[in-house]
């Protein structure tokens, strides 16, 4: 029992953060069973060599591994600490200078403009899956936030969800709802992001189609950027035609809370 257990946390910290399975069997090593009040001595080993290893030694090593640590600025910035506590802000360089652009140009029409990120890659080890995003597995990958407005009319860094997921843009009346195509085809799993939000404190927010627009021709114009995810309704709404504008399959998930990109 006690080893399925260990086996269980091992996985899950892997999963969410890559580094802390590893780092949670080390914990165990280094502080026996014998020793008084172990658990306690454990745990707090495993937290500071966590912390140690997440926010001062990964972020040297990621380089040599060929990803770098997204550096928050002014203008460009995580969602959420979270991404940043699980190490899933590593980008390959390239993408890295991509972001800075993208961020950049956005400042120029707005200069209150943020590019917020969400989940991007692990550190490490190419083909390693940062679930539930299957794809964000070579440091290309990153998904970033739909602009929003208030009921003002003026437009916000702020977004809907606390994740940053599961707030989506629904479809109008008159609009081709893909998300209905896909769970009437038996594609269940096609909205579960709905169940991702860790709750929506500001949801009065609205869609900003200007800002959105702003950001996705901004993406656009950048020649390193590959395949761009978004909803086709949310891609009608706002006139975009381009051959970098993909459907990411019903077997994925719906992209009307988030924008996915990748470099070629
Ligand atoms: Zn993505």
């Amino acid at each position: 029992m006690k080893l399925f257990t260990r086996i269980l946390i091992t996985v899950i910290l892997t999963i969410v953060s890559q580094i802390g399975g590893a780092l949670y069997l080390i914990s165990i090593v280094l502080i026996p069973k014998k020793s008084n009040s172990h658990i306690f001595k454990r745990a707090s080993v495993f937290v500071s060599l966590y912390l140690l290893f997440t926010f001062l030694i990964i972020p040297h090593i990621a380089p040599i591994f060929g990803r770098v640590k997204i550096e928050d600025s002014k203008t460009l910035e995580s969602h959420s600490f979270f991404y940043k506590l699980l190490n899933r802000n590593y980008v390959r360089p390239e993408l890295h200078d991509v972001l800075i652009t993208i961020a950049e140009e956005g400042r120029k029409a707005n200069k209150d403009f943020k590019l917020i990120y969400l989940d991007a890659n692990f550190p490490f080890i190419d083909n390693f899956p940062l679930l539930p995003h299957l794809s964000h597995n070579d440091g290309k990958k990153i998904d970033v936030t739909l602009m929003y407005q208030n009921k003002a009319g003026v437009q916000t860094n702020l977004k809907p969800s606390r994740s940053g997921y599961g707030a989506f843009v629904e479809p109008n009346e008159v609009e081709f709802s893909q998300t209905h195509f896909c769970k009437e085809n038996g594609y269940w799993q096609y909205d579960y992001p709905k169940y991702l939000t860790l709750g929506t404190p500001n949801d009065e927010l609205v869609f900003s189609n200007d800002g959105t627009k702003r950001l996705l021709t901004s993406i656009l114009e950048v020649e390193a950027v590959g395949k761009i995810f978004i909803e086709q309704h949310l891609k009608a709404r706002m006139s975009l035609t381009n051959d970098k504008l993909r459907f990411q399959g019903c077997g994925a998930v719906r992209h009307d809370d988030h924008i996915h990109f990748q470099i070629k």
